[in-house]
């Protein structure tokens, strides 16, 4: 049976072309960059070109990248690095709708002393910027407010967000993992201090993703060890993972504008099919703002992990609710921050494309799914209640 892959905010298939640039480094090239001689010491080449390719992708220098091991260190390191060097500054402002990279850090350092605000989103999940304003006090230490939702796709007004924490002297940190690779960011033309990203949502494998850092900024290493990172971040590299990371930034630098066209295409055929076919689904989350290869749609009175258990025997990925969270079947943190009703929101499904989806798979997905709906809905005693 073929896959049909629509879980790409879940993670991404390695490009090609990033397994033949990384290959060799799993291989014969198995030097460790820090060491004296000429074998580990040329793996150090291949390592400066990949954070030159990040950078390049981002608009900034080589030296602000930071290489760590996921988004979810590069978000810790983020939060808790600010921390560690603002002693006096105890507050952190952050969303209900972050990732739990982001949220469960803040969660924990409220019991460890700081004081956490968590920004409300209308029912479209979009931010109060006037709320935001009212909260940044002298007891701030960091800003922390992602750049595009991992379920929804709506992405915030970033350049607003920043000018309106860096009026106040605040450090700004935004998580950009879903953001990168998707749509153009450019450093230089912004003010954000710390960014994450992380390599498998943009087709290099796991275990590798990166902190910006720009320059100046003040933070405090989060894993101590060895000076690897210009002494930022301890931990012998991951060679293979950050060579493919470079790879993968250098593709999307490329290609991002065609990309991010055919697949708003392909999303915005899925979603036309969807709501013509199937009578009370509602797309979650702001249509004017969202990543281009993101659709969330709730099918209302049925549950988001029956659909998906069906649409797996015909090979179709997707996801319900976050993919992190899809293990238990609480409705998802983003869904209930925007107020969709629990009918609504227990029967959420994502579907996330990427380049490699084809108007053949969304054809077969919009085929297969009202037959599924309407089967499922016969069941339901949410449906029969409203009848
Ligand atoms: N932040 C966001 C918005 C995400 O979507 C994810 C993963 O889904 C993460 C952080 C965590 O990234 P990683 O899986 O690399 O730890």
């Amino acid at each position: 049976m073929k896959t049909v892959y629509m879980d790409n905010n879940a993670t991404t298939k390695v490009a090609q072309e990033v397994i033949e640039e990384m290959l060799p480094y799993l291989g014969d090239l198995y030097g460790n960059p820090s060491s004296m001689h000429n074998f580990g010491g040329q793996i150090g080449k291949k390592i400066h070109q990949a954070r030159q390719r990040v950078a390049s992708l981002l608009g900034c220098s080589p030296d602000e990248i930071i290489f760590t091991s996921c988004g979810t260190e590069s978000d810790n390191t983020a939060i808790r690095g600010v921390l560690a060097t603002a002693a006096d500054r105890r507050k952190i402002i952050t969303t209900r709708v972050e990732h739990p990279a982001v949220l469960s850090t803040c969660r924990q350092l409220e019991h460890h002393g700081c004081s956490i605000i968590e920004l409300s989103v209308d029912k479209k999940g979009r931010l109060n910027l006037d709320e935001l304003k009212e909260s940044i006090d002298d007891e701030t230490a960091v800003v922390t407010i992602m750049y595009a939702n991992n379920e929804t796709g709506v992405i915030f007004p970033i350049n607003e967000i920043t000018s309106i924490v860096k009026s106040k002297g605040i450090i700004f940190h935004t998580d950009a993992v879903q953001a990168v690779g998707k749509i153009p960011l450019n450093m230089n033309e912004s003010d954000i201090d710390l960014l994450s990203l992380s390599g498998h949502k943009l087709h290099a494998p796991k275990g590798v993703a990166v902190l910006y850092v720009r320059k100046g900024t003040r933070i405090a290493p989060f894993m101590l060890g060895g000076h690897q990172e210009s002494g930022k971040r301890g931990g012998t590299e991951n060679v293979p993972g950050i060579i493919a990371l470079g790879k993968a930034c250098e593709l999307a630098q490329k290609h991002i504008e065609e990309e991010s066209s055919q697949v708003k295409t392909l999303r915005d055929k899925l979603e036309k099919a969807i709501l013509a076919s199937c009578p009370d689904s509602i797309v979650n989350g702001d249509k004017n703002n969202r990543l281009p290869n993101t659709l969330n749609v709730s099918f209302e009175y049925i549950e988001g992990e029956a659909i998906l258990l069906m649409l797996d025997k015909f090979g179709i990925c997707a996801s319900s609710g976050s993919a992190c969270t899809s293990g238990s079947l609480e409705p998802s943190h983003v869904l209930r921050a925007m107020g969709v009703p629990f009918t609504a929101a227990h029967g959420s499904i994502r579907f996330s494309l990427s380049r490699y989806n084809t108007a053949e798979e969304v054809d077969f997905v919009a085929q297969k799914l009202p037959d599924i709906v309407k089967k499922l809905r016969r069941l339901s005693p949410f449906v029969n209640t409203k009848k």
